[in-house]
């Protein structure tokens, strides 16, 4: 029966794969997410039900829009695919066992998926605009901090490590506003550094620091690689890979 479980999981993050494409495309432009129904951004015509079953619907299609024929980034089916794979491998590495569940480790998941959800389309929206987008930051924050608050209520979980990194990320929001009050933009740097603040609410120290180590890694590779200068480095999407990464691996250290 397992291999019942492993394939909904699978399935449940590639729906999820397919909801980050449209977030990171519609978020930047400050359009609704969750209402409107999903279209070809090439030809506009709105999307059928089922055009939006993950996988299949591009595989059937051979990787194109069934209305006017022109090619769907390849990005896109990777991108669902991979998101299939980290649920899959969260739920393994919690040792899940449905339905025999844990209420605690369904809690945990779900903290896990709103995280991922986070990470997800900051990366993709950095890898896009080169921008960290602060509004996805803060939902994160939110849903962290209702993840500490309930661990607190059932496991009198210390809450100072979320106060503190809330704080720096007030602290960096608010030089943030002033340097876009003086200079008409906001600052990478500043949108990175808030984004290590929510990183670090959500790991502990010390996988912060693994997962900063290894965002510089992979950018020092990419630099001897592409030879990718700083003004064109996504240091958002390295962080964010990293993280996720380092979660899951983290989960299956503490779980197994
Ligand atoms: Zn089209």
């Amino acid at each position: 029966m397992d291999i019942f479980y492993y394939i909904t999981m699978f399935m449940m993050g590639t729906v999820f794969g397919s909801f980050f494409t449209l977030a990171v495309y519609r978020i930047p432009l400050k359009k609704d997410i969750t209402h409107e129904r999903s279209f070809c951004p090439i030809c506009n015509h709105k999307l059928g039900f089922w055009d939006m079953i993950p996988i299949l619907s591009y595989l059937i299609a051979r990787g194109k829009c069934r209305y006017c024929g022109e090619k769907i980034r390849i990005r896109y089916l990777i991108l669902e695919v991979l998101s299939g794979m980290v649920f899959l491998t969260e739920y393994i590495a919690l040792n899940m066992h449905f339905p025999y569940l844990n209420f605690g480790k369904i809690v945990f998941f779900i903290s896990f998926i709103f995280m991922y959800v986070t990470i997800a389309i900051l990366s993709g929206i950095d890898k896009e605009n080169r921008n960290i987008h602060k509004g996805v930051l803060i939902f994160g924050f939110i849903m962290q901090g209702l993840y500490i608050l309930y661990l607190y209520i059932v496991q009198k979980t210390n809450m100072y490590r979320y106060g503190m990194y809330l704080c720096i990320m007030i602290v960096l929001y608010i030089i943030d506003i002033v340097s876009i009050k003086k200079t008409g933009k906001s600052k990478y740097i500043l949108q990175v550094l808030m984004l290590y603040s929510y990183i670090g609410a959500v790991l502990n120290v010390k996988l912060l620091g693994i997962t900063i180590l290894l965002a510089l890694v992979i950018a020092f590779f990419n630099y001897l690689h592409k030879k990718t200068k700083y003004e064109e480095t996504r240091f958002g999407f390295l962080l964010g890979m990293s993280a996720i990464c380092i979660a899951i691996v983290n989960t299956f250290i503490t779980y197994m």
